[in-house]
């Protein structure tokens, strides 16, 4: 649905379940997971919810989507919005995080 491949969704209790196989807990996963929450939402789902997994350390989180989330959301889309419409890419800064990111290839694809 628009973009975005939910793990497993609770239709009875409108819960979105993300499983991460990682030993670490990331700000990253809750933000995943809230944008999942904000496309249910735009979509007509009635306050979803979710919960990440992270079956390795025995942990679980809940997350529900609040008005500075959507608020936040709604930010970074417009960012995204600009970088798409401008004429020029922003410049290339790669991080740590780049070895990890699904995206690597498309934005390192001529590194060596
Ligand atoms: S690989 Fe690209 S999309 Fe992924 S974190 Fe790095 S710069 Fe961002």
């Amino acid at each position: 649905m628009d973009g975005i491949k939910i793990d497993y969704y609770d239709p009875e209790t409108s819960t979105v379940h993300e499983i991460k196989k990682t030993n670490k807990m990331e700000l990253a996963h809750e933000w995943q997971v809230k944008y999942y929450l904000y496309v249910l939402w735009k979509n007509g789902i009635q306050e979803p919810k979710g919960l990440l997994e992270y079956p390795k350390l025995k942990e679980r989180k809940d997350l529900e989507l609040q008005e500075k989330d959507i608020e936040e959301i709604n930010r970074i889309r417009q960012e995204i919005d600009q970088i798409i419409s401008s004429e020029k890419a922003p410049v290339k800064n790669k991080k740590s995080i780049c070895r990890k990111c699904s995206y690597h290839d498309f934005c390192w694809v001529d590194e060596v």
